[in-house]
Protein backbone atom coordinates (compact mmCIF):
# COMPACT_ATOMS: atom_id res chain seq x y z
CA UNK A 1 0.00 0.00 0.00
CA UNK A 2 3.10 2.04 0.66
CA UNK A 3 3.60 2.48 -3.54
CA UNK A 4 0.46 4.22 -4.57
CA UNK A 5 0.79 7.15 -1.45
CA UNK A 6 4.44 7.91 -3.16
CA UNK A 7 3.23 7.62 -6.62
CA UNK A 8 0.04 10.39 -5.10
CA UNK A 9 2.63 12.31 -3.98
CA UNK A 10 4.95 12.26 -6.66
CA UNK A 11 1.86 13.37 -8.68
CA UNK A 12 0.59 16.14 -6.37
CA UNK A 13 4.74 17.50 -6.15
CA UNK A 14 4.54 17.38 -10.10
CA UNK A 15 1.12 19.20 -10.19
CA UNK A 16 2.17 21.67 -7.92
CA UNK A 17 5.54 22.63 -9.57
CA UNK A 18 3.40 22.81 -12.92
CA UNK A 19 1.03 25.20 -11.59
CA UNK A 20 4.04 27.21 -9.92
CA UNK A 21 5.49 27.25 -13.76
CA UNK A 22 2.19 28.33 -14.99
CA UNK A 23 1.79 31.21 -12.59
CA UNK A 24 5.35 32.30 -13.06
CA UNK A 25 4.98 32.25 -16.94
CA UNK A 26 1.81 33.88 -16.86
CA UNK A 27 4.01 36.73 -14.10
CA UNK A 28 6.65 37.20 -16.75
CA UNK A 29 4.48 36.87 -19.50
CA UNK A 30 1.55 39.44 -19.80
CA UNK A 31 2.83 41.45 -16.77
CA UNK A 32 1.71 44.73 -18.36
CA UNK A 33 -0.48 43.59 -20.77
CA UNK A 34 -3.94 43.70 -20.08
CA UNK A 35 -6.42 40.95 -20.80
CA UNK A 36 -9.20 42.88 -21.77
CA UNK A 37 -9.58 46.66 -23.57
CA UNK A 38 -11.11 49.25 -20.99
CA UNK A 39 -14.04 48.97 -23.71
CA UNK A 40 -14.69 45.68 -22.81
CA UNK A 41 -13.47 43.79 -25.55
CA UNK A 42 -10.43 40.57 -24.88
CA UNK A 43 -7.63 41.28 -26.02
CA UNK A 44 -6.24 38.12 -28.48
CA UNK A 45 -3.26 36.38 -26.83
CA UNK A 46 -1.65 36.92 -29.89
CA UNK A 47 -1.81 40.34 -29.60
CA UNK A 48 -0.62 40.51 -26.52
CA UNK A 49 2.40 38.55 -27.63
CA UNK A 50 2.88 40.46 -30.10
CA UNK A 51 2.43 44.09 -28.44
CA UNK A 52 3.87 43.25 -24.77
CA UNK A 53 2.54 46.05 -22.08
CA UNK A 54 -0.68 46.44 -24.90
CA UNK A 55 -3.93 48.02 -22.95
CA UNK A 56 -6.11 48.09 -25.37
CA UNK A 57 -7.62 46.13 -28.53
CA UNK A 58 -7.45 46.58 -31.94
CA UNK A 59 -10.48 48.70 -32.55
CA UNK A 60 -9.52 51.07 -29.76
CA UNK A 61 -6.05 50.93 -31.18
CA UNK A 62 -6.94 52.02 -34.26
CA UNK A 63 -9.27 54.57 -33.44
CA UNK A 64 -7.33 56.33 -30.89
CA UNK A 65 -4.19 56.29 -34.02
CA UNK A 66 -7.07 58.15 -35.78
CA UNK A 67 -8.13 60.65 -33.02
CA UNK A 68 -4.49 61.27 -32.70
CA UNK A 69 -3.78 62.13 -36.39
CA UNK A 70 -6.97 64.31 -36.47
CA UNK A 71 -5.89 65.89 -33.10
CA UNK A 72 -2.62 66.76 -34.91
CA UNK A 73 -4.23 68.54 -38.04
CA UNK A 74 -6.49 70.33 -35.99
CA UNK A 75 -3.61 71.67 -33.83
CA UNK A 76 -1.94 72.79 -37.19
CA UNK A 77 -5.16 74.55 -37.66
ZN1 LIG B 1 -11.18 48.37 -27.06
Amino acid sequence: MRAPDLFDQAQELEELMRAEAIERSRWHGGACSAVACECGAEIPEARRRALPGVQTCVDCATAMERGKRNRGSFDAV
